[in-house]
């Protein structure tokens, strides 16, 4: 042990020595530092916790114009911990306006007195600000009582610290996941709308088979939409109840939000109803399963299952309200199996999206390092073909009934087909024809190619090929 000690005193010794060098070059210095008793100092955990607040601990002070030279920092792991100092350039802040900027930060940090930002001056003296820091373990006695009297054991601290960083962690994790996932479904509905030409779906040039929509329609409608995105994903990630149901009142509650802001921001017009409810459920589940370093097509399928049970038999098969009847009804009541739209591809896992988009989508941009916008605009085509050729959209049922559906499917089929040889052209601007010349709307493989795209780049990623 004395040995132990005569080594961290040892690295004490050299990190007073850095900052006087600092100060005999004539500049004031910062330096970082984790108050963690007993030994050894640092750990794996530590450390990405000490790099973590560094980062933050920057921030704030370019956010507060304090400059450091940070073409002299020094940062290393030795045996009294983790350890940061850099030079001071000469600010326009007094170096007591800096120490409380510090102050500042470490008092609203969530591990606060765990941390030591300390400031010296040109003379090489600390600069303090007389406070005096309460105990990080009790926090009731200044820290220097406690420690004098050893009024808390190492063991109760450690496991104090222990505990603090890994919500620390997890919260800075559960953050970075929340905004990407958010991005990304945003991403998915705007590159969706951006494919131009599709048949019969809006696209940039064209409103296909619609009068009462266009390209801004969408791109409207999916901004108000992504104002959500964080909060669902945010709310799968702190999921913890056993049975994934008890989430669904939440999501519905969420999802209903986002119809009453869609209808509002386009004036009644259903432009995002089907993609609401399939990223909705997608968001969440993708954050669950990626907080528990868990995310697999497999288990997002078997998730998904989950989530939603009997789904079509509970609200297809029986009025929720005593309401007209919806589409989904009539075609559910009409067409059985084949009329159980959105809420049948649900239910079942998604089957067009992981049997027929994704790996489409595979075949296409896995290897890509940079997807760039003539990869995304052929991947994203090849798919929607996939599936309009295998997806029963219930809208279409509806609206023109089994035997224009088949048609349409077996056009898509044979276009699908024939993607890579010098048919293509010609067949994907027929089946373009044949949609605006009938009024037909896939709008539900649309939904299902923003999904399925989403589910592609989370998974991307976030797969782990040794779970
Ligand atoms: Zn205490």
């Amino acid at each position: 042990m004395d040995n132990v000690l005569g080594k961290i005193l040892a690295a004490r010794d050299q990190r007073a020595a850095l900052r006087g060098e600092i100060s005999t070059s004539g500049q004031a210095s910062l330096s970082l530092n984790l108050n963690i008793p007993a030994y050894p100092k640092s750990d794996e955990k530590i450390h990405s916790c000490f790099e973590q607040v560094l980062i933050e601990l920057k921030r704030h002070l370019l956010s507060h114009r304090i400059l450091i030279d940070s073409s002299k920092e020094y940062c290393a792991t030795d045996e009294a911990g983790d350890f940061y100092v850099v030079p001071l350039h000469d600010n326009k802040v007094s170096i007591k306006q800096i120490k409380q900027a510090t102050e500042k930060f470490e008092e609203s940090h969530i591990l606060g007195r765990l941390l030591d930002v300390d400031i010296t001056n040109k003379e090489g003296e600390p600069v303090s600000s007389g406070k005096a820091k309460l105990c990080y373990f009790c926090n009731e006695k200044p820290a220097l009582v406690c420690m004098r009297e050893q009024n808390h054991s190492y063991t109760d601290i450690r496991q104090k610290i222990n505990v603090d960083i890994d919500e620390y962690l997890s919260q800075i994790k559960k953050d970075k996941i929340c905004k990407e996932l958010a991005a990304n479904a945003l991403k998915s509905l705007l590159h969706e709308v951006a494919l131009s030409p599709k048949p019969g779906l809006v696209d940039r040039f064209s409103n296909g088979s619609h009068d009462d929509m266009d390209f801004s329609t969408f791109v409207d409608s999916a901004s108000v939409l992504s104002v959500y995105f964080k909060e669902i994903a945010e709310y799968g990630f702190s999921f913890t109840k056993n049975d994934l149901k008890d989430a669904l009142p939440e999501l519905r509650r969420i999802g209903l939000l986002m119809e009453e802001d869609m209808f509002r921001e386009t004036h009644g017009i259903n432009t995002h109803k089907g993609a609401i409810f399939l990223l909705g459920f997608s968001l969440f589940v993708s954050a669950y399963l990626i907080s528990k370093n868990n995310f697999t097509y497999q288990a997002f399928v078997e998730l998904i299952k989950d989530l939603n049970g009997n789904l079509v038999e509970r609200e297809l098969g029986r009025k929720l309200y005593n309401q007209d009847q919806t589409h989904g009804e009539v075609c559910f009541e009409k067409y059985g199996n084949k009329g159980r739209g959105i809420r049948g591809e649900i239910q079942a896992g998604l089957p067009c999206v992981f049997q027929h988009a994704i790996p489409v989508l595979e075949s296409h941009l896995q290897k890509e390092k940079q997807i760039n916008d003539k990869i995304l605009h052929k991947s994203l085509t090849h798919a929607l073909l996939a599936l309009i050729a295998n997806n029963n959209d219930s809208n279409i049922l509806f609206r023109k009934g089994i035997k224009v559906l088949e048609e349409l499917k077996q056009k898509a089929q044979t276009t699908f087909v024939h993607f890579t040889d010098d048919k293509f052209e010609c067949l994907y601007n027929d089946l373009i024809d044949y949609c605006e010349k009938n009024h037909i709307s896939p709008g539900g493989s649309a939904d299902l190619l923003a999904v399925s795209y989403f589910i592609f780049a989370v998974h991307k990623n976030h797969s782990n090929p040794h779970v």
